[in-house]
Parts: structure tokens; sequence; C-alpha cells
């Protein structure tokens, strides 16, 4: 890692209309190039579709990549991979699981909501183009139906752990997410671990096991964390020998908060530690300056 450092722009999470991301990959591919991103990574929520080559676009390098929900202990965390071969098997088949929990999640939520008085949620759900469907693709039914009058109470009331809505997620343990990951070629990153909700000591505990269980990278810069935040995640990342990653989590273009390519560069120290300095990314050829 001593090499100069090169000038990039590493969006590595971002999501699309084949999870709960608003837009076609064609369009936040075409967000990317006007925000100057160099390299990008469409991560959406358990699919890992091929990209096509059509979408690649000089200055802007396209990475195949997938945010699998899992369980550490009694947390739901997530854990985005990174150069994942999407026709990968092992990979595949736990995508395909995931998938088919998530299709009966919503049809359980789809009978609580009959009983509410509301019909029509799963057949709606099963007509969009996403292939994990989420709470989110919930949320805005509920609004659309006004059932609640935006996606924020329809969290609150409706869709949070105490909502009237709420059905547990059977999500794959995070040994399990990261060996898929690995199988598949790819590179296991511990998503905005500082969205979790979880003390510094309990954080510790959780990079500690990622790591042990084959995590390589975390990210440590996303749109509105805390400055101090990043630096003890780097300090974390540091201490467990994971390399840094970046991302905007991207979902919709009307979200002012959030853009695809925004969110706090790494300074020059941490960049000697980013992810482009990771083996796998080096090997695609893939250049960096
Ligand atoms: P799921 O993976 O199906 O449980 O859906 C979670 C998704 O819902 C996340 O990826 C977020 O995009 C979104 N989400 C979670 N909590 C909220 C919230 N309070 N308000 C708006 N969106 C949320
Ligand atoms: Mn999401
Ligand atoms: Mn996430
Ligand atoms: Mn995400």
């Amino acid at each position: 890692m001593t090499q100069k450092e090169p000038p990039l722009k590493a969006d590595l999470h971002c999501h699309t209309h084949l999870s709960d991301g608003q837009h076609t990959p064609a369009f936040v591919v075409e967000r990317a190039r006007a925000n100057l991103v160099t390299h990008l990574a469409i991560t959406d929520h358990d699919v890992s579709q091929a990209l096509p080559q059509a979408l690649n676009e000089p200055g802007l390098k396209l990475i195949n990549g997938v945010e699998i929900s899992c369980l550490w202990e009694a947390f739901e965390i997530h854990i985005v991979g990174l150069f994942v071969d999407p026709t990968n098997s092992h990979l595949q088949t736990l995508l395909s699981n995931q998938q088919m929990k998530r299709r009966e999640r919503v049809a359980q939520m789809a009978g609580k909501l009959t009983a509410l008085g509301t019909t029509g949620l799963l057949a709606d759900l099963l007509a969009k183009p996403a292939l994990a469907l989420t709470r989110s693709h919930v949320a805005d039914f509920l609004v659309a139906n006004n059932v609640c009058k935006n996606r924020q109470k329809a969290f609150k009331t409706h869709l949070n752990r105490s909502g009237k809505l709420f059905v547990a997620a059977q999500w794959c343990d995070h040994t399990e997410a990261v060996r898929a990951i690995k199988a598949a070629g790819g590179i296991p990153v511990l998503a905005h671990p500082g969205r979790y909700a979880m003390n510094r000591a309990k954080l510790r505990r959780l990079v500690e096991c990622f790591t042990a269980a084959g995590g390589e990278g975390l990210e440590a810069s996303y749109p509105n964390i805390a400055h101090d935040v990043s630096q003890h995640l780097i300090q974390l990342a540091v201490e467990h020998g994971l390399y840094l990653s970046t991302g905007s989590d991207f979902h919709d273009a009307t979200a002012h908060w959030t853009d695809v390519g925004k969110f706090p560069t790494l300074d020059r120290a941490a960049a000697k530690q980013g992810i482009w300095h990771h083996p796998v990314w080096q090997q695609q050829g893939i250049a960096t300056e």
C-alpha cells in the first residue's frame, strides 16, 4: 500500500429498482458518470445481476456487487460483496433463498394488512421489477393506498419492530454471507457499521467476529457519517487489518441528503488502506489512475 494515491471517486454501495432503489441500473450509471464517479458498484439488497457491458462508459468502471442482509448474534447487519461473480452457484443459491424469504415475509405482511382492511399488497409488489421485495416497497404501497401519510410514518407505525405489519425476517448468518461472497470471488465488506444500534464495545466485537469469519473490508465513509465515527471505524479497520470502502447507499434521486458519489472522501492516510489496494481489485486490471 505504498503507491501514489490515485484521484479516484469510488462509490461502492448503491441500489437500483432490482431491490429498493427507485431507478434503473442505466439511470444510476448515468448519474455516476455525471457526478464524476470513477468506480461504481451496484449493490442491491440480496440481488446480484451482471451489469450489461453496454453500460460501461469511458472513465467509469462498473463493479458487480451485492448487499446481503444477515444476522450476527441477535443483530441484523448488512454485508456488501464487491467483485462477486453473479453467476456463481453458491452465491446464487444463497440469494435465491433470501429472495424467497423476502417474498414469504411480504405475503405474511399482506395477510396482516388484509385483516386491517387493505388488500392487494402482494400482487402490487410482485408486479414490480424488484427481485428482492423490501419493507421500502411495502411503505410505498401504504402511502399510495392512503394507509400512511409518508414513508417515515409507514416505518414508524407499520414496519418497524413494534409496527402493525412487522414480521421478523429469517436472514442467513453472517458467516454464510461471507462464505458465499468469497466463493463467488468477491470481497466481503461490512456495510455502514456506524448505523447499527450498538455501543462501541459491541461494534468492536462485531468487527472481530466479521474478521474471524473472513471479512476483509468495512465502510468508513457514507452520507451523514460523523467525523469521529469515521475516525473510529478507520481505527477499528487498522487494528483488524481490514480495507476501507466508501459508498453513497444511493436509493432515490429525490432524496437530497444523498446522491451517487456523495460521501466524505477518505483523507490521504486512510486512502492508503482503501479497498482499491485489495488483491482482488488489483487482479481485475481496472486502472485506479
Ligand atoms: P428490508 O431489508 O426489507 O428490511 O428493508 C429495509 C430497507 O428499508 C432499508 O434498506 C432502507 O432502504 C429502508 N428503511 C429502513 N428503515 C427505514 C426508515 N425508517 N425510513 C425509510 N426507509 C427505511
Ligand atoms: Mn434499502
Ligand atoms: Mn444497508
Ligand atoms: Mn444499502
